[in-house]
């Protein structure tokens, strides 16, 4: 992958300065997953341009791999990201030209603050979602945008246009601003969904956005897309780009007081349990155990037994609860099991209720069955307590677009209708009564954010 970076400045070599990069040498340096190299292709008064070029290693890169891609079986080894640019050219853009990015140099401190002529070229850019995205990113910017759709195959025109641009701009910024807009802007204008970000990017986005995102006319689309759409980082993304700025501080406190509906949702379950006179409990799917620490906290519950797939999150739920510092009395209560709900389990047989938080979703609806008849066939709790989010009151979330889940790992996530005929359905296979009762705030004509059904068996 390639990009370069051409001034007009006079004299243009001075970009040899600002980039600390000697017009002379090649330099070459290390990227996760390859190398990059940066090197002048034209060094001339009136005309000087600097390349960064990387190469990743594709047996590397499908060793490193992560989360999902397309999910077609070649795809780990046959993919895009050697040749088109994405956040690893960023990444090296950051390694190459550090420097500049934090606006110092050593032999041109006042030509690192100033506006100077500029063009960029990248010749193979993702660009996914409108053809216009890339004028909508570059153009509030001040800068002229020239973007050619590349053919999926130069010799089959018919064949129309592949999500690749050949894109070039000019305008003059100073360079480290410049750097900046493009550190965020490429790996927006990709949208790959396979790395991961952590908090520390709303840091990072915060401080290389400085003095042009909060004012974009696209920076949600931006924000949304540079944190890989998660939602608890949008959230803090949120506060952090200054939406809080107009709540008093009254308001902050009452928003910091009302329970997330995370919290509602595990007490609406709490009660259900509670009401149901259980006292040997499933909490099925438990992940990190945020419902066992609840349940751990009413002596009504003899024994709980928390069962998930992931021995990762099991393991976060020994941390999470303290196993090691609970008491004696309490922690013989408690059981944390691996196990699959798709599979027929002697272990869950005999309790008197269980509960399914936020986990039917997680399953394949074409495997739903299997769930379904090991839980409500086999194990056959008396009562049943199951949450899943209502997918019509994801209208509200501003940061979810059309037909976007909640959360990346969601196979489905049903309107109420759906959930409502499932639930009734599995009742009425496997001799249980149904209800449906609402969880966090209601709208009007969405309904609530959670919807969640209790399951009672009927007489054998
Ligand atoms: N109930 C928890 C976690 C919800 S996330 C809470 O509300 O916080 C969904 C959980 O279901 C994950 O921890 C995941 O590992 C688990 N899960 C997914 N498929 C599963 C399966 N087939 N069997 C058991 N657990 C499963």
């Amino acid at each position: 992958m390639l990009l370069t970076l051409t001034t007009t400045h006079h004299p243009a070599t001075d970009l040899g300065y600002l980039l600390h990069k000697h017009p002379e040498r090649v330099f070459s340096f290390s990227v996760p997953m390859g190398q990059g190299r940066v090197f002048y292709p034209e060094a001339r008064e009136d005309r000087c341009t600097a390349a960064l070029l990387v190469a990743l290693d594709p047996v590397e890169l499908s060793r490193g791999r992560t989360g999902q891609g397309s999910g077609a079986p070649l795809e780990p080894y046959v993919n895009d990201r050697p040749y088109a640019a994405s956040s690893f050219l960023t990444a090296a853009l950051r390694e190459a030209f550090g420097t500049a990015m934090s606006g110092r140099s050593k032999e041109r401190p006042d030509l690192a603050r100033q506006a100077l002529p500029f063009e960029v070229h990248l010749p193979a850019l993702p660009s996914r979602g409108s053809p216009d995205l890339a004028a909508r990113l570059f153009g509030p910017l001040g800068y002229r945008v020239d973007a050619r759709p590349l053919p999926l195959d130069p010799q089959f025109p018919e064949w129309g246009d592949s999500p690749y641009l050949d894109l070039k701009l000019s305008g003059t910024v100073p360079l480290q601003v410049l750097l900046a807009q493009l550190t965020v802007l490429i790996p927006v204008l990709d949208d790959a969904r396979h790395s991961f970000v952590s908090e520390d990017e709303i840091e990072r986005l915060q401080r290389l956005g400085d003095g042009w995102l909060a004012g974009h006319p696209e920076r949600d689309l931006i924000v949304r897309r540079a944190l890989k759409h998660q939602r608890d980082l949008l959230r803090l993304a949120r506060v952090a780009f200054g939406e809080a700025d107009q709540e008093t501080e009254r308001e902050q406190e009452t928003r910091v007081a009302a329970p997330s509906l995370n919290d509602q949702r595990l007490q609406a379950v709490e009660a259900e349990l509670t009401a149901s006179g259980a006292a040997r409990v499933l909490d099925l799917g438990c992940g990190e155990g945020h419902l066992v620490r609840l349940l751990l906290a009413n002596p009504q519950f003899r024994e709980i037994v928390g069962l998930d797939v992931s021995a990762r999150e099991l393991s976060r739920a020994e941390r999470y609860l303290r196993l090691e510092e609970l008491p004696p009395t309490v922690r013989a209560r408690l059981k944390l099991i691996q196990g699959s709900l798709t599979y027929r389990d002697a272990r869950l047989r005999g309790y008197d209720a269980a509960a399914l938080v936020e986990v039917i979703e997680h399953l394949d609806e074409a495997r739903l069955w299997t769930l379904e008849r090991v839980v409500f066939g086999d194990a056959r709790p008396g009562t049943v307590v199951v949450t899943t989010p209502n997918a019509e009151y994801n209208a509200r979330y501003p940061f979810l677009g059309e037909g976007e889940t909640r959360h990346q790992d969601h196979r489905f996530e049903w309107d109420r209708r759906t959930f409502r005929s499932w639930a009734e359905r599995v009742a009425d296979t496997f001799g249980y009564s149904v209800v449906f009762k609402p969880v966090g705030e209601e709208d009007p004509a969405l309904g609530p954010a959670t919807q969640m059904a209790v399951f009672k068996r009927g007489p054998a």
